[in-house]
């Protein structure tokens, strides 16, 4: 499982915290326990001068009377020879717990001072090891104790308070951890949904976040240069486009305007009748093509459509007029029920009927059948482009409106068009307020239908 950047972020902050509140919170209980047990030193040391002042004014141990001398002091003592045998103890000590090994008791005898802390009984106890001397000479050893269960208690209060401060920052730490790192990563996630939005055709659009950590504004303005880029490349692609098929059209209709006329000539012979009307019928779809190009561009910049009534059986039989020598072996029919008009634009409409025709004479094999409908139910125009040819798949259908999409298709599909007139018939459509759809069956031919609001139904 891989962890959120902000979680990660958080527990850094949080693992972070509790090695330097684990660093300080041992140094300060150890500060407070040595503070401590200097100040129960202090004290201890004042016991055996208080004891060795005795045995000095007495003058030695014998004479001292050493019990007497344990028994009228308010803290526990032990004064021993300087074999390390018992002289006089408090009454009521473990004296074995206090016992000298002959290594320490040399040491004390040489001058050394042993400290030790230890349970006595139930009671914790501070016990201070030193000789006792009178004069130069060492005459015994004195341990006298005092009570260390203040010590104790203070430094286990500390360490529980410590303890809980500690878990409560952890938590404080790894919420405050979380929520700073939502909020540094905020503007990022935002960033992102923007980048996300932005699509191809809406390359103007910019994430600007103005205002917001430099780091973010420095990404923003990276990704904005980028889409600038972008969206100049775009432009310059589709200005390109627009000029070349514009720069196109003119002289391929003007080459097929001579075709034309050279065609009208009734001397001409048959063979070269023949060739001109295949170079005339080359020439035509290659209009055709540079058409769509150009819509192609005009539908990427939003263009706004004309909007005239256009008689759409005038059309479909100027387009009929125009196609009806494509394909010779395909019969192309039209068949009119009503008068339909419609409003918009005539160029692009017989763009869209021309398109339609083209593919269905194109796929359609020799000895098949094109048929063009019109008819209307009061409200919209019903066009249908009807053929008998190859039909497609269902997943062909879902995908022939996208642009360059080109059905895998059999034999008769391949090499033949460059994906791009069902996109713009469909765009040409739209803008006209309408709609195309398509059933078909593999086999078993395609339908097409355009829909149109007629004159006076359209709201635009
Ligand atoms: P193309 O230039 O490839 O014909 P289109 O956009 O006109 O591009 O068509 C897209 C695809 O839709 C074609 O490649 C073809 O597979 C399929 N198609 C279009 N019209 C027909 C039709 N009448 N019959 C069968 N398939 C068709």
């Amino acid at each position: 499982m891989s962890l959120s950047l902000r979680w990660r972020l958080a527990l850094w902050i949080a693992v972070t915290l509790v090695v330097t509140l684990l660093a300080v919170f041992i140094a300060l209980r150890f500060t407070v326990q040595r503070v401590l047990n200097s100040d129960l030193d202090g004290r201890l040391s004042d016991h055996a001068g208080q004891i060795s002042a005795q045995v000095v004014v007495a003058g030695s141990l014998d004479s001292a009377n050493a019990q007497e001398l344990v028994d009228v002091m308010p803290f526990p003592v032990v004064i021993r020879d300087a074999d390390g045998s018992v002289r006089a103890a408090t009454v009521g000590l473990e004296l074995q717990d206090l016992s000298l090994e002959p290594t320490e008791l040399s040491r004390v005898l040489q001058g050394e001072v042993i400290r030790e802390t230890g349970e006595f009984g139930d009671e914790e106890l501070r016990f201070r090891t030193s000789r006792l001397s009178v004069g130069r000479q060492v005459v015994g050893v004195v341990q006298v104790g005092e009570s260390a269960s203040a010590v104790r208690d203070v430094t286990r209060a500390l360490q529980q308070v410590l303890l809980a401060i500690g878990a409560v920052s952890v938590v404080a730490a790894l919420c405050a951890g979380y929520w700073l790192a939502r909020r540094a990563l905020k503007p990022i996630g935002e960033v992102a949904d923007v980048a996300r939005e932005i699509e191809a055709s809406d390359l103007s659009r910019r994430i600007g976040t103005r205002g917001k950590a430099a780091e973010v504004q420095q990404l923003a303005d990276t990704f904005d240069a980028m889409l600038q880029r972008l969206h100049d490349a775009f432009q310059q692609q589709r200005n390109f486009v627009l000029d070349v098929s514009h720069e196109l059209r003119t002289p391929l209709t003007a080459l097929r305007g001579n075709l034309d006329v050279l065609l009208m000539d009734q001397q001409l012979d048959g063979d070269l009748v023949a060739q001109l009307e295949r170079m005339s019928a080359e020439v035509a779809r290659l209009i055709r093509l540079t058409s769509n190009l150009l819509y192609l561009a005009h539908a990427d910049v939003g263009r706004d459509v004309d909007r005239r009534p256009v008689d759409l059986e005038t059309l479909c039989l100027e387009v009929c007029r125009q196609m009806k020598d494509l394909k010779p072996n395909v019969k192309l029919r039209f068949k009119t029920e009503d008068q339909v008009t419609v409003r918009g634009d005539p160029d692009l409409l017989k763009q869209l009927v021309l398109n339609l025709v083209d593919n269905g004479l194109k796929y359609t094999f020799p000895g098949g059948e094109v048929t063009i409908s019109l008819s209307s139910d009061g409200s919209r125009a019903y066009l249908r482009v009807e053929d008998t040819g190859p039909g497609m798949t269902e997943e062909e259908m879902e995908r022939i409106f996208e642009r360059y999409y080109r059905g895998a298709g059999s034999g008769a599909k391949k090499g033949s068009g460059a994906g791009i007139g069902l996109a713009i018939s469909d765009w040409i459509a739209r803008s006209h307020g309408g709609a195309i759809t398509v059933s078909a069956a593999l086999g078993k031919g395609s339908v097409f239908t355009v829909q149109l609001p007629l004159d006076g139904h359209d709201k635009a």
